[in-house]
């Protein structure tokens, strides 16, 4: 039997913290509950969790600083944002800074915990898959041929070129690497929900993939020849439109 999944969830308001609390252990999960940013933090920076609910009007540290000194660590776990209701730009601000999606309160139940469910199931899958593949995974690719010298390492989670860099966010990463799987077709807003967040759940209505495709869209026009990779297909979603090599050297056949 899996282990019980460990959740964080970092929220100020005590009856919706204690009410997620009930929820997630009521479902088998092992639950830990703190109510200021930086106790948030700190919890973070010595524990691993499978799944962090965080609040973003927190007292102590806020939850976006909270999220962007936990992503610069290197830590990829799923982060779900808890947001307010009308909070556009923290939204975005959030995604911007790592997080892999958001609920805006009050939230419904059952949609939040499909969600949690989702996002920890594709976080096993991804953990499997690195530790089954090893080194004979692909995780280095060459963009837009040789002559471009441009690279996405969706390991480190950055795109490189001799005069520049960009830095992804673990979801940008996953998109782009499903995308390059994939490009021999189009790729629909519904099939990135399933494979790259996990949520088999028909009914979860989301705008996170149209914003994390804005976001990755507007990083990749830093990128030579960046902002042609990712194109619309009208009415069946995105394709990716660069070619895609494995590194030489990547250890593909290491
Ligand atoms: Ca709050």
């Amino acid at each position: 039997m899996q282990r019980a999944p460990r959740v964080l969830i970092v929220e100020d308001e005590a009856p919706i913290r204690d009410g997620l609390v009930d929820l997630f252990s009521g479902q088998g999960f092992t639950v830990e509950s703190v109510a200021d940013g930086r106790e948030g933090l700190a919890r973070l920076t010595c524990n691993q969790y499978d799944l962090v609910l965080l609040d973003i009007m927190l007292p102590g540290l806020d939850g976006l600083s909270v999220l962007r000194r936990f992503r610069a660590r290197g830590d990829l776990s799923p982060v779900l944002m808890l947001t307010a209701k009308g909070a556009e730009s923290d939204i975005v601000a959030g995604i911007e800074a790592g997080a892999d999606d958001y609920v805006t309160k009050p939230f419904g139940i059952r949609e939040l915990l499909a969600r949690a469910r989702g996002l920890l199931r594709r976080q096993r899958a991804h953990a499997q898959q690195r530790q089954q593949a090893g080194a004979h995974r692909t995780t280095r690719f060459v963009i837009g041929g040789d002559a471009s010298q441009v690279t996405l390492d969706a390991d480190r989670l950055h795109i490189e070129w001799p005069a520049g860099r960009v830095t992804l966010t673990p979801r940008e990463g996953a998109i782009l690497t499903y995308l390059i799987g994939h490009h021999h077709r189009p790729v629909s807003r519904g099939e990135l929900l399933t494979d790259v967040w996990g949520y088999r759940d028909g009914s979860i209505r989301t705008r996170t993939v149209d914003m994390h495709m804005a976001q990755l869209r507007g990083k990749l026009k830093a990128v030579p020849g960046g902002p042609k990779w990712i194109a619309t297909v009208r009415g069946r979603g995105y394709r990716f439109d660069a070619k895609a090599e494995p590194e030489a050297n990547a250890g593909v056949y290491r």
